[in-house]
């Protein structure tokens, strides 16, 4: 039984970049574990959030990438990424919308285990402004400073990611109003942003319970829950809905899997046929 199990006092490597140990450092503790920091590599040069560079991988070869990268640079067995991705929610896509995808890799069985968090990102907004006290009202509505942000863009009269009090934003501000309208976009860098720092805290987490659960297959640690199965059946109508039905579990070595049902019906209410 210990061979399936992730051994007690692993270590696990992280690259240091954007203050992200944070987030992992609770998961590590409840597998028993120690997080070791790996230096000499920017995980930026793998695509970055501010524009700057285009993004060249999915986000979760990104993760699987750098988690692979750090046991490399800290000859570590056990390594960990993580690679978010931000845009409009994938229902209605009216609502700000962030997935964090983590990636543990054991370089010494070479295999990857995946885990998601996803939910609104209420934070991740960007906006043009022309006024000043617009752009400072809509700033301090934001969570500024606690969330970063990023004045004008690259190219522009101003570019600034380091703006982290409300003087040195006024006086950026009026330095691109001077040019024209200046636009302002949440920094998601995880040391920037608190709320994308709890959402991979929450990856992280789903990360460790799929580590700690074995395969019914072929006994290997990684078995966990991979994606949702749309079909819960409408009660007034009858119809299959897109409201999940069940989660499928999968094994991320033998390709194993079974779906665990979460719930048969769902209120009309709830039904694309009936409540259009
Ligand atoms: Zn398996
Ligand atoms: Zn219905």
């Amino acid at each position: 039984m210990s061979a399936t199990r992730i051994p007690a006092g692993s270590r696990f490597a992280l690259l240091t970049q954007h203050g992200k140990a944070a987030a992992f450092e609770p998961a590590v503790q409840r597998l028993g574990g120690q997080l070791v920091l790996a230096t000499g590599f920017d995980t930026d040069s793998l695509g970055s959030f501010t524009g700057e560079r285009e993004r060249t991988l999915s986000a979760a070869d990104a993760a699987q990438t750098k988690a692979r990268l750090a046991t490399e640079l800290s000859g570590v067995r056990f390594g960990l990424g993580s690679e978010g991705s931000y845009g409009p929610d994938p229902q209605v896509g009216l609502l700000p919308w962030g997935v964090e995808i983590v990636c543990c890799w054991d370089a010494e069985r070479g295999q990857a285990v995946h885990a998601l968090a996803q939910g609104p990102q209420p934070v991740y907004r960007q906006q043009q402004f022309t006024e000043l006290h617009d752009a400072l009202d809509w700033a301090r509505a934001l969570g500024f400073p606690q969330q970063g942000l990023i004045v004008g863009q690259p190219g522009l009269a101003v570019f600034d990611k380091t703006v982290s009090d409300e003087a040195t934003l006024r006086t950026r501000l009026i330095e691109a109003l001077a040019h024209g309208p200046v636009g302002l976009a949440a920094d998601m860098r995880a040391h920037r942003s608190p709320a994308r720092m709890a959402m991979i805290s929450q990856a992280a987490d789903a990360l460790a319970t799929r580590l700690q659960s074995a395969c019914p297959g072929c006994g290997l640690p990684g078995y966990g829950p991979v994606r949702l199965q749309a079909g819960a059946i409408c009660s007034g109508c009858g119809q299959p809905t897109a409201t999940a039905r069940a989660e499928v579990w999968a094994c991320a070595g033998c390709g194993h899997s079974h779906e665990r049902p979460l719930r048969a019906s769902v209120d009309p209410s709830r039904c694309e046929f009936c409540n259009p």
